[in-house]
């Protein structure tokens, strides 16, 4: 069995100390002490999501589930909802929003591309105005940053009324992000990706003006145990409606202080030269960069003519690296390596290195050190 190694867009590679943190014994939650914990907790991610002082809500689940709750908690029942697409997520969410019989209408963009802020005004303007728009930074299907600042523009100039739901689910803690001054109504996340901690928690932001959108929350809302109103009075006082993963919760306590030890921008510099090392990586070995806006979290590559994404994935996983390959009808190009979670500069280059050696297993001629070099080309601005 070759060592496991991890580079997806999530799950990520976990802190040894984090991990050891999962092994300590568990708490009770109705406790002085577990109150206690919760709150430092939920103060850290309000850091984390740029919102310091403000309730982040911690629910057990995934990013699917907490985006859902949000939706649920946000636009009333029957609203009308503009689903920003282009990509896995943003149609995730588009057929969320039809399961809960809200009235949907898709704005698209091809997969790869980003969202222009100015087509999105425009298709705004073309129909009623939403009570939400829903809009994915980190695409992680296409490895596209949307340009989410931009977009809240142009959705608040043409319907000023309409909340903009963001999914941070890669995003978070890895590229900018600012939910006040870009005027956000909402940024869900999950524990698995940039936050680096294992899958199993949720996070959610509303803004004030999303919090009073639903009237009589607890006979409308169309869920018991996602239902995000009965949840923010309960955990402002440390308690959650259901028993919390606490085990998850005081390991969260530890990888976030490990987050917030680096300054943000600094932290999202980093992220952001690894993924570049990435890209140029696979571009000195003949793939080339699928996303016309590219998200820190992730570098989508579509491989050389003729060469079969799916068999590089494959030939990684032998050599024991995990790397994502494409989505759907992307599956036979595109390749998703990350760096996201406890993944350094040198990391990145012993990717590097898998990936030639996959090249070559599959057949494709590559120069050794090519995508090494590349990588560490890129690094190495870091010495500057
Ligand atoms: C992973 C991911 C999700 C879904 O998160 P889960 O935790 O798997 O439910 C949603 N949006 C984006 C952009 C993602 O990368």
């Amino acid at each position: 069995m070759p060592k496991a190694r991890l580079f997806a867009p999530g799950p990520v590679p976990v802190h040894p100390d984090v991990l050891a943190a999962l092994a300590r014994p568990v708490l009770h939650h109705r406790t002085p002490e577990f109150r206690a914990l919760f709150g430092r907790v939920r103060a850290a991610l309000a850091e984390v999501c740029e919102v310091p002082g403000d309730d982040v809500l911690l629910v057990s689940g995934s990013g699917t589930s907490v985006f859902e709750a949000t939706l649920l908690a946000s636009v009333p029942a029957g609203g009308r909802v503009v689903a920003l697409t282009g990509g896995v997520f943003g149609e995730r969410w588009a057929s969320l929003a039809r399961r809960f019989g809200f009235d949907v209408r898709v704005v698209d963009v091809p997969w790869g591309r980003a969202f222009d802020p100015q087509q999105v005004a425009d298709e705004l303007r073309a129909g009623p105005a939403p009570d939400a728009v829903t809009v994915v930074h980190s695409e992680t299907s296409t490895g596209v940053l949307h340009d989410v600042a931009a977009i809240a523009a142009a959705v608040r100039s043409v319907a000023p009324d309409a909340l903009v739901l963001v999914d941070a689910v890669t995003s978070l803690a890895v590229a900018e992000l600012r939910p006040h001054s870009w005027g956000l109504d909402a940024v869900v996340s999950g524990s698995q990706k940039g936050v680096r901690l294992p899958p199993g928690l949720g996070f959610a932001w509303l803004s004030e003006r999303a919090w009073a959108r639903v009237p009589d929350p607890s006979a409308r809302v169309p869920t018991f145990s996602l239902d995000l109103h009965a949840e923010r009075p309960k955990q402002r006082s440390g308690d959650a409606g259901a028993t919390p993963p606490v085990s998850l919760v005081v390991a969260a306590e530890v990888g976030l202080a490990q987050l917030l030890a680096e300054p943000a921008p600094a932290r999202w510099a980093a992220k952001e030269r690894r993924n570049r090392a990435l890209l140029a990586a696979g571009t000195a070995i003949g793939a080339r960069a699928f996303a016309e806006r590219p998200s820190p979290a992730l570098a989508a590559l579509t491989t050389p003519d003729g060469l079969d994404a799916a068999a590089v994935v494959h030939a990684l996983a032998g050599r024991g690296v995990r790397i994502a390959g494409g989505q759907q009808h992307l599956k036979p190009t595109l390749l998703r390596p990350s760096a996201l979670g406890d993944v350094d500069g040198y990391d990145v280059v012993l990717l590097a290195a898998a990936l030639e050696d996959a090249f070559r297993d599959v057949g494709a001629r590559v120069p050794y050190g090519a995508a090494t070099a590349a990588a560490l080309a890129v690094l190495d601005e870091a010495r500057a």
